[in-house]
């Protein structure tokens, strides 16, 4: 069956492309003679080769080449046929070598990702070709780009998002959310939910915390027992041709104790602040400072731990940070949770998270699961 509107192979190899071409401006801006990308995600952004092992160069020229080992040759070629292809398991320091051996004085790498040996080896192998070989960082030039995402990678959101609430309302819907099951029983059927829904995988260890374990921002599922009375708090996600999604709902099992409905109304307006916090323009600091001031106000700003969210896409958490140390404002099409929490230590936490698409008629919401205080 063909859908006519999912993206095509030509597609996406025109959107690399055009990505390697926005890192290519950045080269000549900063007068580099070439720029060496070692993230494998950063790769698979420029490229759409999904291997363990590979570098890119980028070049001014365009004459750009990708590195991997025997292993991939086969899929790097089909899944980056325009470009060189150099089969070598040291990637990073063939591809530097290569570009000292063609003329490249000042090499770009990504210092936070390559380690003090790999920095040594890439200028062991400039050393060979060239005594006056310079390397310099480009940050994180590659992750400024991602922060803004294209309607293909904001398609993908939408459907690991939607992935995410038709698991969670098949969950609910066969019961699954009861007393006496373990915190890992749940988790473990949310994940074959998400699977069985098409998920590639899941976008990280779901959390499944009840009762008391509810205030642990992120404890993972343990053989805890559900029990009437407790807040169960999800966090979870699936993805979708490597885009996450990242979504919170928080449950009462039974009816819900007036502190439980306090702090989940709490909770609820701070994430309502936030979502509506985010305005193009906006800057990440104050769309944290938006969504906490009620908390503060109630008196339990010690109780939210954490930043309001941050950017998703084929990393669970990226750029932009929302929080009080985040940099920056927003921009349309990035991609950003929104996840305030309430955190009671020895009795229970509540935490609501959406994942939304920053734009300029408002944000585009994309976890669909109703925020009501639900009892199950
Ligand atoms: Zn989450
Ligand atoms: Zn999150």
């Amino acid at each position: 069956m063909t859908d006519l509107l999912a993206p095509t192979a030509t597609d996406e190899r025109a959107r690399a492309a055009a990505r390697r071409d926005r890192l290519r401006v950045f080269a000549i801006d900063q007068a580099l003679d070439a720029i060496l990308v070692s993230s494998l995600i950063n790769l698979r952004y420029l490229t759409g080769f999904t291997g363990s092992n590979g570098s890119l160069l980028i070049r001014p020229d365009g004459a750009d080449v990708l590195a991997t080992d025997g292993r991939y040759t086969t899929q790097a070629g089909a899944q980056a046929p325009g470009l060189e292809l150099l089969i070598n398991r040291a990637c990073a320091p063939a591809l530097a070598a290569r570009a000292a051996d063609t003329g490249a004085r000042r090499l770009g790498y990504e210092s936070h990702v390559v380690t003090v040996d790999g920095l040594a080896a890439l200028h062991a192998a400039i050393a060979v070709h060239r005594s006056d070989g310079e390397l310099r960082s480009v940050g994180m030039a590659v992750e400024g780009l991602r922060v803004i995402k294209d309607a293909a990678e904001i398609g993908a959101l939408r459907a690991a998002c939607s992935i995410a609430d038709q698991a969670l309302a098949a969950l609910i819907g066969m019961g699954g959310i009861r007393p006496e099951r373990t915190e890992r029983d749940v988790s473990r059927e949310l994940d074959h939910q998400m699977l069985t829904l098409g998920a590639e995988s899941v976008s990280f260890d779901s959390i499944v915390a009840a009762g008391a374990n509810s205030a642990i921002p992120h404890h993972r599922p343990s053989d805890a027992v559900l029990a009437v009375g407790d807040f169960v708090k999800l966090d979870f996600g699936a993805t979708c041709a490597g885009y996450h999604s990242d979504m919170t709902r928080t449950f009462v099992l039974g009816p819900p104790a007036d502190w439980q409905r306090e702090i989940y109304q709490l909770v609820s307006t701070a994430q309502r602040l936030g979502r509506e916090a985010l305005v193009v323009g906006t800057s990440v600091v104050d769309v944290d400072a938006a969504a906490r001031a009620p908390i503060v106000e109630a008196g339990l700003g010690a109780a939210f731990s954490h930043g309001l969210g941050h950017g998703v896409g084929l990393e669970i958490h990226e750029a932009p940070a929302l929080s009080a140390l985040g940099i920056g404002s927003l921009a349309a099409d990035m991609a950003v949770t929104v996840e305030p929490g309430v955190y009671l230590a020895g009795r229970g936490g509540v935490r609501i998270e959406d994942t939304l698409v920053v734009g300029t008629d408002g944000p585009d919401l994309l976890t669909m699961t109703s925020k009501e205080l639900v009892a199950l």
